[in-house]
Order: structure tokens, then sequence, then C-alpha cells
């Protein structure tokens, strides 16, 4: 799966949302969550980020770690 982080704070631009193939996308208060069930990592909302918050599971900085759980946790509430 795929997983929006720290910098989609403030943001939620959606362009990421509209190119996704299978509508992933759900959006929180604050940001952007992608379900991880339903992410088919076909990255085509990457390059649309335009603050590179979206990362592949396996890619995640360190210090952004907790968002894997917390996208996994909040996408199926909103
Ligand atoms: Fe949607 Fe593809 Fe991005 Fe996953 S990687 S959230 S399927 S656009």
């Amino acid at each position: 799966t795929h997983v929006v982080c720290q910098p989609c704070f403030g943001c939620k631009y959606t362009d990421c949302v509209v190119v996704c193939p299978v509508e992933c996308f759900y959006e929180g208060d604050k940001i952007l969550y992608i379900h991880p069930e339903e992410c088919i990592d076909c990255e085509a909302c990457v390059p649309e980020c335009p603050v590179e918050a979206i990362f592949h599971e396996d890619n995640v900085p360190e210090e952004w770690q907790g968002f894997i759980e917390l996208n996994a946790e909040m996408a199926p509430q909103c």
C-alpha cells in the first residue's frame, strides 16, 4: 500500500484523489488517508502530490513510520 504522511497536514490538495483508479483516498479532518486494503500500488498519486506526502509503505521515512498505522486505522473510519 501507499501511505499519506506528515506534509499532507494543512494541504489536502486532492490532486492525488482524482487520479486514483480505485478511489481509495479518504478525507480526514486535516489530512487525507489511503485505505491499505484498497490501494493497488499503481503509483499514479505519487507525482501528483505537490508536497511529496505519499510514499510506498516500504519507503516511508523513519520519522513518519507511524503514518502507516494511522492511515490503516483512520481510512476505514472516514
Ligand atoms: Fe490510489 Fe494508486 Fe495511489 Fe494507491 S498508489 S492510493 S491505488 S493512486
